[in-house]
């Protein structure tokens, strides 16, 4: 029998690691070799044009089109330097992954023949069908085009031969049909709202910047065995598969040793990486088998979310390399931990770090309580939304099923920042106040020095941590493009630090201190948000009952998560903030819900192929041969009391196997039928409410009858790859 599994398998074993040699030793000589930082501008630019780019780029003012040309013949000079042909503006659609379109750099030279060109204008904007990308009822049939805008804050690159320019993606009358352009727009509105805050303690504050250093998590998997699993393939997950006898319950996997074919596929992967700038700093194993992360050193949000957008695309590429294939979906095992990408986020300003615990003079102290506080309010204020924000049909998997992170979002402080915000919100004096930083522990090994340790702790079941210099936002799922999740944080720590800054103000036309007007903002504001510290077990069934005594959202079906960007509170947020309209909210939507209705879509879709080519004709097969076993003894035996004796087994596996392969064929044909009923809803959320309400609940079901046909079936019939091959060969 032509098993393509023990094919499949044996090839996996038998392929050896692809020696990858670095361009040099020192990462740092070409680190950025392909994109156009500011040495290359500076070397390909005249010098006027160069100072007045950083200029924009620096203080982030409007780009005149006069400079755009000069920088694009710049651009040009450099990509046709490094062989580049053609060029392509890339943007982040409300799909997920990225887009681009690429034109030569040739024009017509009015003799017959062809010239090299690259105009400002193709620098600035080009206009790629809008039609062709979920816009959510915004483009009418009529106007279809689509605008994307160079961000000049973030650099041209190169991949291979065409020079890519990220930018931003918008309609026609103007409204965003990406990630990249209300991200911008909240970076905006914190900058705005945390200068203001930050200059009560430091006037010479200008600017404040947001941070962001995510912590992207995948899965490998061979791709011989990959190929093998159509659920694999065109879900991005394994609909079915009995858990392997050993998975991570021995947590040796985690932190351990890196296999010889993945180190190779990482350094490959880093290399290259860091030639496109991605400051790649940390790789190790994860907990699950064959689960890794790579996490680079933290950077300027919208730059680092561009980044990890690239990243991702580069991951999958290399991978194939490698005769990998990259997994970032959520989940894409049952009973084993999922991916997550956590986003470790922080605020810093021209002069120093707001979030930083706990500074040096009393000032700062209380600068950091502050930014902590207000940080705190606009997560409490907009926990849903948060929520909404880094919901999907994958993350989903992950949201609540006992693992990280839990599917309410509550924040983690430590013993120490709880002490800090008590002291405040109990003190009677407006008196400024130092805390304890850093402290020493003495080890008592000889040679070993004292060693440093912080005063904040770690709860790695929070959704949303304080760990020492920043906030990790955890429940952002692995596949997710990041802006989604900052993009509403962003938003709502902008409108607390706006609220905060008004209260102030107010106070202080009052004729209070501004010292005092702060401590009594502050002392309300702790009040206000304790509902959203937590510092217990997140994964534990009392929290779920006591933060919905806290009135926290505890919703966990996704498109009624989704409903939370709509609620009045939301919709003036952003709006208020100038991040979104709400006619844009309302067309984002329906893009979550028809996304979340597809996918589910085809899940059920190969589910129920896979059970109907798969699972009942190998059943069926084995089946027969169990019967064709039970024949023989009969023939051969006389006595009937040795046949029952001898046909006993076989025929209660002969009935098992029946009654587990008639549970799945009904069980399909009426997930087939619930979908043609709900198919002929036309609302896009009461669909995908339908799909997950009456569709979705089939999957388990029928799962688990399949996983337990895996354990009955004949290892050598059976033809999808097993969890522990799936899991443990490379
Ligand atoms: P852990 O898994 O313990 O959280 P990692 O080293 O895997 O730690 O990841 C830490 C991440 O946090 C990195 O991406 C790093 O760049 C980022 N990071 C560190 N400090 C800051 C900061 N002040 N602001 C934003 N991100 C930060
Ligand atoms: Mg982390």
């Amino acid at each position: 029998m032509s098993n393509l599994r023990f094919k499949v398998v044996e090839e996996a074993f038998k392929k050896r690691p692809i020696e990858v040699k670095s361009p040099s030793v020192r990462p740092s000589e070409y680190y950025a070799k392909y994109v156009f930082n500011q040495e290359k501008m500076f070397k390909y630019l005249p010098l006027n044009t160069y100072k007045k780019l950083r200029e924009v780029i620096e203080q982030g003012t409007e780009l005149p089109m006069s400079v755009a040309d000069e920088v694009a013949k710049g651009m040009k000079k450099w990509a046709m330097d490094m062989g580049v042909t053609h060029c392509t503006h890339w943007f982040q659609p409300l799909t997920e992954g990225t887009a681009e379109k690429h034109d030569a750099f040739v024009v017509h030279d009015f003799k017959g023949g062809m010239v090299e060109d690259f105009s400002g204008k193709e620098l600035v904007q080009q206009e790629p069908d809008a039609s062709s990308f979920p816009n959510g009822g915004i483009r009418s049939t009529f106007e279809a085009r689509g605008y994307s805008a160079w961000d000049p804050a973030s650099p041209v690159f190169i991949i291979e031969d065409t020079l890519m320019i990220p930018t931003v993606f918008i309609s026609y009358t103007g409204e965003a049909l990406d990630y990249k352009a209300p991200l911008k727009k909240s970076l905006a509105a914190v900058d705005k709202a945390a200068t203001a805050v930050a200059k009560y303690f430091d006037p010479a504050v200008t600017r404040v910047t947001t941070n962001l250093g995510w912590e992207q998590e995948y899965f490998l998997v061979d791709e011989g065995l990959y190929a093998a699993r159509p659920d694999l393939l065109l879900t991005g997950r394994t609909l079915m598969g009995h858990d392997s006898a050993k998975n991570q319950q021995m947590d040796d996997h985690y932190f351990g040793a890196i296999p010889e074919r993945v180190a190779e596929f990482m350094r490959d992967l880093e290399i290259q990486a860091l030639e496109l700038g991605i400051p790649c700093k940390t790789r190790h194993n994860e907990v699950a088998p064959n689960q890794f992360e790579l996490a680079p050193i933290f950077e300027e949000c919208n730059l680092a979310v561009d980044h990890n957008m690239l990243l991702m695309s580069l991951m999958r590429k290399v991978a194939r390399k490698h005769g990998f294939r990259c997994l970032l979906h959520e989940k894409p095992f049952a009973g084993i931990n999922g991916s997550g990408k956590h986003n470790n986020w922080s605020l810093t300003t021209d002069t120093g770090a707001l979030l930083h615990a706990p500074g040096k003079t009393p000032e700062e102290h209380l600068r950091f309580i502050t930014f902590v506080v207000e940080t705190l309010v606009g997560v409490y204020r907009h926990n849903g939304l948060l929520k909404a924000s880094i919901m999907s049909a994958t993350n989903a998997h992950r949201l609540g099923a006992n693992e990280a992170p839990p599917a309410i979002i509550s924040s983690f402080l430590g013993k120490q920042l709880n002490e800090m915000l008590e002291r405040v919100e109990n003190s009677t004096k407006d008196e400024l106040f130092t805390l304890e930083g850093k402290h020493g522990v003495q080890l008592g090994i000889p040679q070993i020095p004292e060693l440093m340790v912080d005063n904040t702790d770690r709860n790695r079941t929070s959704p949303f941590a304080f760990t020492g210099n920043r906030f990790e936002f955890r429940a952002v799922g692995s596949s997710a493009n990041c802006a989604s999740a900052l993009i509403a944080l962003n938003t709502a720590v902008a409108e607390a630090l706006t609220d905060f800054h008004i209260r102030v103000e107010a106070l202080i036309a009052k004729g209070e201190s501004k010292l005092s007007a702060i401590f009594d903002v502050l002392r309300e504001d702790i009040k206000r948000c304790r509902p959203i510290i937590f510092n217990g077990n997140g994964y534990s069934d009392e929290w779920k009952e006591e933060a919905a005594l806290r009135g926290l959202d505890c919703e966990t079906s996704c498109p009624l998560v989704f409903d939370r960007y709509l609620d009045e509170d939301s919709v003036r947020m952003f709006e208020r903030m100038n991040v979104m309209k709400r006619h844009e909210l309302e067309a984002r939507n329906e893009i979550k819900w028809e996304t979340y209705q597809k996918k589910i879509q085809i899940e059920a879709r190969v589910l129920g192929d896979l059970c109907m080519n798969h699972i009942i004709p190998v059943a069926t097969k084995y089946q027969s041969e169990l019967v064709d076993n039970v024949h023989k003894i009969q023939m051969a035996f006389s006595d009937p009391a040795k046949v029952k004796e001898l046909t006993a087994y076989n025929i209660d596996l002969i009935e098992k196997i029946n009654k587990h392969t008639s549970f799945i064929a009904e069980n399909v044909e009426a997930m087939v039928e619930k979908r043609k009923v709900v198919n002929r809803i036309e609302n896009m959320r009461e669909l995908a409410i339908a799909y997950h309400d009456e569709v979705a609940p089939y999957f388990d079901a029928i799962r688990s009858h399949i996983d337990k046909l895996e354990l009955i079936v004949e290892d050598e019939m059976w033809t999808l790859p097993k969890y522990r091959e799936l899991l443990f060969v490379r």
